[in-house]
């Protein structure tokens, strides 16, 4: 199974993409992290987006789609991939269409996490990760259970992204309204596109995504 989770910055992409990895087998591919671990590891890739990344602009197309092609090659064993934070502009999605179609492999559901952006502000500039196992939290909403240690690692270092800062995150918004969400109406013509309610709780928006996978594997009859 392939998917695509779409929606803007914070609609909770990376939280869902992790649960789908669990559940389902299937790799989470998801090209800001790819990035951020460029840049920790001082690589000339990561020395190029570090400027972009920081003004909360999107990488070029042509970055973008090498990054992905390579890693779709090297799936290994999992039963498909979550794509979280790809595609972002029409090209990068044609070009998916194009690589997946020379491998002999399709997308089955384009699900986008529909939010309100009042609250997406409020949402990332809380949000943290465990530098360890990358489990996310929030300082108001999602806490450690026991505080200072992650509840699944027990890894005591957590780390804030750069770019949650609020006028990154309009910026963000910005380049999500004007270059991503011109994706949607591309997919939805191609019956692939599906929407969940981003602002549920995540368990239940997990119940959502499951729901509709199920919906959809079940035979149909008539
Ligand atoms: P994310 O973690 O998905 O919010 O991505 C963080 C940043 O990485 C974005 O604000 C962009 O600067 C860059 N980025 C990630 N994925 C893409 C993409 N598919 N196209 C262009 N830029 C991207």
């Amino acid at each position: 199974m392939n998917l695509i989770l779409l929606g803007p910055p914070g609609a909770g992409k990376g939280t869902q993409a992790k649960r789908l990895e669990d559940r389902h087998g299937l790799e989470q591919l998801a090209t800001g992290d790819m990035l951020r671990a460029e840049r920790e590891s001082g690589s000339e890739l990561g020395r190029r987006v570090q400027a972009v990344m920081d003004a909360g602009r999107l990488v070029s197309d042509e970055i973008m789609i090498a990054l992905i092609a390579q890693r779709i090659d090297r799936l290994g064993d999992a039963k498909g991939f979550v794509l979280d934070g790809f595609p972002r502009t029409v090209p990068q999605a044609e070009a998916l269409d194009a690589m997946l179609a020379q491998r002999g492999l399709k997308l089955d559901f384009v699900i986008e996490i529909t939010v309100d952006e009042a609250a997406l502000i409020d949402r990332i500039s809380g949000r943290f990760t465990c530098s360890s196992c990358g489990a996310s939290y929030h300082e108001r909403y999602n806490r450690p259970k026991v505080e200072g240690a992650c509840d699944f690692c027990g890894a005591a270092q957590f780390v804030h992204r750069a770019d949650d800062r609020p006028e990154t995150v309009r910026a963000r918004l910005a380049a999500y309204h004007a270059q991503t969400a011109p994706i949607l109406p591309y997919y939805r013509a191609r019956g692939l596109l599906r929407a969940v309610d981003g602002m549920a709780a995540p368990d239940q928006v997990t119940r959502a995504i499951e729901a509709l996978l199920a919906q959809s594997a079940a035979p149909s009859h008539g």
